[in-house]
């Protein structure tokens, strides 16, 4: 691919973005062009100011113990803006009976780390501690293959855990469905402890000996909430300044991608890109950062197999309501950032954070920001439910957990269908499949959620990687 003269970067979300400024990087010489269906740049993360208040419509903040978010915030010039989580507040309520309660203390998403809190909690039955303090002694599998999460976390802690405590968190998190998630491609490094160390207990208990970031933890519950950061302008700020480093006449909004053909000159291959006008376009290669059922399908006449591999991947959709309201106007006194619901609740509610005692600029003095999410696996229907059918009853459950009175200063509903990949049991040999395939295209990369993680640190390092992958398929010839 010597005569690499014009890339294509289709999706202007968070990897889009990343892979077009690492291609200007890293081949100054070749133009790009990113293309986008939506009016605006970022894909999923969108922050709205309205008076006062910061609103993240969907992700709203990112973890450090993977550093390619960090390091792009401090190559823009970012860091000044980094925020961590309010200190006072790390810890995550799980409902029991419509009630809210504390998750012990030192409990790390699959993980207790210390003992007493756990064995006090209300949130389990004495038999469900029982079980749980087995682990300890439980040996660990010989088995090396995949598992799903809900048969980990069943197996090395019991049913009344998975169920009551495990199975929100991980739900909040993904918005998956626990008996089809893999362990190994979701959160592999709970298989890691076990094999490690004997046990989850005894894994957490050796890092606490050796790690003071591990003991501050303890004092924590939930999704280790001292590793997450935000931006003080919002996460659109990060996709924003991509877009004006990249330039902004590179980026085409409101342009479709339809088609994508692959031709033939002179015994010189490219794509020819057609949009939604009907407007074709001629390229030398391209990077999709899509969602991978898009890719798939432009991706299917020309390269059958792995269009069909890449349709393999299956998306949720989750919908998140934002509520600002006065801060006497919730009853219930808190202590943590927010809350997760348990699927045998049978609520309409995923989750809900307190994204204004979570990172204190986001609402005005006396205010307070409240996150609904409904949906996921549980409940696809909720992603696309329309506004007035999905408000009441959210308003209704999270009045009846927070006791809430009177109506919302504001309330802002985002929708995001299909937008969450799910790695299913399999998922790591379907993603190993689809890179070889792709390996094998000299003038293509894939890029995204869709493949090794969906946090937005994984995104970039995924933009990054197609950029890099390109320019080694160029340097080959
Ligand atoms: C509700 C929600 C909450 C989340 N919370 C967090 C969080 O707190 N922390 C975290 O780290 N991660 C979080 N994530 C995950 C993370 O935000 C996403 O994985 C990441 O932003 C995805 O970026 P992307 O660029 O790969 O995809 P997207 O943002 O989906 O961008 C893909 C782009 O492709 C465009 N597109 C699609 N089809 C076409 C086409 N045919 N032609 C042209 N353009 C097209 C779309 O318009 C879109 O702009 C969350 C995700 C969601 C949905």
């Amino acid at each position: 691919m010597k005569n690499l003269k014009r890339i294509l970067i289709l999706g202007a979300g968070i990897t889009g973005l990343s892979a077009a400024y690492h291609c200007r990087k890293l081949m100054p010489d070749v133009k790009i062009e990113v293309w986008d269906k939506q009016e605006r740049t970022g894909g999923v993360l969108e922050t709205l100011n309205l008076n006062g208040y910061q609103i993240e419509q969907s992700a709203d903040n990112f973890i450090t113990t993977v550093p390619w978010g960090l390091e792009l915030c401090q190559e823009l010039g970012l860091s000044d803006e980094v925020v961590q989580t309010n200190p006072l507040y790390r810890r995550t309520y799980v409902v029991r009976k419509g009630n809210l309660h504390l998750l012990p203390d030192g409990f790390m998403m699959m993980a207790p780390t210390r003992m007493w809190p756990l064995a006090v909690t209300p949130i389990l039955s004495p038999f469900g501690k029982l079980r749980a303090a087995c682990e300890f002694f439980l040996p660990k599998s010989r088995e090396t293959g995949d598992e799903t999460m809900a048969h980990f976390a069943k197996r090395r802690l019991g049913r009344e855990v998975f169920e009551r405590l495990i199975e929100p968190l991980v739900s909040g998190v993904y918005a998956a469905d626990m008996d089809k998630l893999s362990v190994l491609a979701t959160l592999p490094r709970f298989r890691e402890m076990e094999k490690n160390h004997g046990s989850l207990i005894r894994a957490m208990r050796a890092q606490m000996k050796v790690s003071r970031q591990v003991r501050e933890q303890s004092q924590e519950s939930g999704a280790r909430y001292s590793l997450f950061v935000t931006l003080k302008n919002g996460l659109s700020h990060i996709t924003d300044t991509l877009a004006s480093r990249i330039s902004i006449e590179n980026i085409r909004l409101s342009r479709e991608a339809v088609q994508l053909e692959r031709k033939s000159e002179s015994g010189v291959l490219y794509w020819e890109c057609t949009d939604r006008r009907g407007t074709a376009e001629r390229f030398d290669a391209v990077i999709f950062a899509l969602p991978s059922y898009e890719t798939a399908r432009l991706l299917k006449t020309s390269h059958p197999k792995l269009g069909e591999l890449l349709g393999k991947i299956e998306h949720s959709g989750t919908a998140i309501a934002t509520f600002a309201f006065s801060q006497h106007q919730m009853k219930k006194k808190v202590r943590g950032m927010g809350f997760v619901v348990p699927k045998i609740e049978n609520s309409p509610i995923l989750a809900g954070s307190f994204s204004s005692l979570k990172y204190v600029h986001r609402a005005p003095a006396g205010k307070l920001l409240i996150r609904i999410f409904a949906g996921g696996a549980r409940a696809p229907e909720m992603a696309t439910m329309p506004d007035e059918e999905l408000l009441p009853i959210l308003r209704r459950e999270m009045n009846r957990n927070l006791h809430i009175q009177g109506e919302p200063e504001y309330q802002v509903v985002a929708h995001w269908p299909r937008t969450m990949p799910q790695y299913h049991l399999g998922h790591l040999e379907l993603v190993q499949e689809i890179e070889s395939q792709v390996a094998s295209i000299s003038d293509v990369a894939v890029a995204g959620n869709s493949f090794h993680g969906v946090g937005i640190p994984n995104c970039i390092h995924s933009g990054q990687q197609a950029a890099e992958s390109l320019q080694k398929k160029r340097g080959l010839g």
